[in-house]
């Protein structure tokens, strides 16, 4: 993929549990082929940035010989704990690998289709949106299509042995609409009715009355079901630098961790620590500027990469952030949302926010509630990421 710094790789994991080891090799080929920086995106990719034309064949190459990927399309999502936490319902790894044996590498499908399997657990993915979404329950797994947990339409609650099936009846009936019809489509145009037929023989119950979004808070210490401590990181805005993100893993092998799973949220989950370690690990990732407070305001803040590395930014985000989040983190009280936008695509979230800032030739536009591109109620000048903080806060205050 294109980007203003390069090209960018997004891997697609087979499994969420990578060793220290994997995830320091995973680093130093970002360090040698791209231009030394990750993401954790938003559902937990990791990102690989800064590639160039050539570069990409060896990334791949080196990428490929740690055995960690799983094909790119469609893009399925399980929970990031899934093959060590004890309270997972059902194994989304093992559903998730039925439906990749499933899928004929001639089908052609909507090139954003997503599907979540969500087994259930410490950390599940009610607020991940997917075309697909089987989640699991008592007596088998629910299938809901278009949406978040809270407002997918439910369809129906297949059995345990048939949900890979039940995917994968799915997918070939968008497919057969054309190779851009994605769940959401199909259901604005068709309805349930073809959903309800594709599924005929297998033995459905009617789908639960409703559904909420089960919070999840995973940033810090938690305690799995087994007892064993999980420690919750979460990469300011989103970002890390290849030598950081080995000492981490470094120092998380050295206290005893045995896997680092990437998680929504931008967050890398560390397991196999004790609780013994648990406090000094926390220490060591706050030294490298990592995030272990839900409190830190800097979880409320998106920023994307902006100037200098991506070509389209019309100011430095990621500094304007950082001076936010400790010179005015009022603005992300009471769970606001903040996002800084070099220019009015909006990478780092494409939903709205409460405040944003979006670059645009003629200076800095203030969306309130919106997006990227949504109207300014305001454009400020052009002016060095302080300045441009200290402009805020005055407008801010005199506009209470
Ligand atoms: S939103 Fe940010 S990262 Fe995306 S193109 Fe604009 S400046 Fe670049």
């Amino acid at each position: 993929m294109q980007t203003g710094d390069g090209l960018l790789a997004r891997l697609a994991l087979s499994r969420p549990d990578l060793t220290p080891v994997t995830l320091s090799e995973i680093a130093n080929a970002a360090a040698e082929y791209g231009n030394g920086l990750l993401d954790i995106t938003a559902r937990g990719n990791i990102q690989i940035r800064g590639l160039t034309p050539a570069s990409v064949a060896p990334l791949a190459a080196r990428i490929e010989a740690l055995d960690i990927l799983a094909p790119d399309s469609p893009a399925i999502a399980i929970n990031p704990l899934a093959g060590v936490d004890p309270a997972v319902l059902s194994d989304p790894l093992n559903v998730a690998e039925q439906l990749r044996a499933l899928i004929e590498p001639t089908m052609i499908l909507a090139p954003k289709m997503t599907i979540v399997i969500d087994g259930g657990g410490l950390v599940t993915l009610d607020a991940q949106t997917a075309d697909i979404r089987l989640v699991a329950v008592e007596n088998g797994w629910s299938l809901a299509l278009a949406g978040d947990t809270a407002n997918a339409v439910r369809i129906a609650i297949v059995p345990l042995d048939q949900a890979a099936s039940a995917a994968f009846r799915l997918l070939k009936l968008f497919a057969s609409r054309g190779p851009t019809t994605r769940a959401r489509d199909f259901l604005d145009t068709e309805g349930v009715a073809p959903v309800s037929a594709a599924l005929a023989d297998i033995a459905c119950a009617p789908p639960p009355a409703s559904s909420a979004n089960r919070s999840v808070e995973f940033i810090g210490h938690h305690i799995m079901s087994n007892g064993q401590p999980i420690l919750g990181i979460v990469l300011s805005f989103g970002q890390i630098n290849a030598a950081t993100l080995i000492e981490l893993a470094q120092t998380a092998a050295r206290f005893g961790a045995t896997t680092i799973h990437p998680a929504p949220g931008r967050a890398l989950l560390i397991v196999g620590l004790s609780p013994d370690t648990i406090a000094p690990m926390t220490h060591a990732a706050n030294a490298l500027g990592l995030i272990t407070d839900p409190t830190d305001p800097r979880i409320g803040i998106a920023a994307c990469s902006g100037k200098p590395a991506c070509a389209s930014g019309h100011f430095e985000t990621r500094a304007v952030a950082r001076i936010i989040a400790a010179e005015f983190p009022q603005l992300t009280k009471g769970k606001k949302t903040v996002h800084i936008s070099g220019c009015a695509k909006g990478c780092a979230r494409p939903s709205k926010s409460d405040f944003v800032l979006a670059g645009r030739p003629d200076g800095i536009g203030i969306v309130l509630d919106g997006r990227a591109d949504d109207i300014a109620v305001r454009v400020l000048p052009q002016s060095p990421p302080s300045a441009l903080v200290a402009t805020i806060i005055k407008v801010l205050e005199t506009t209470k």
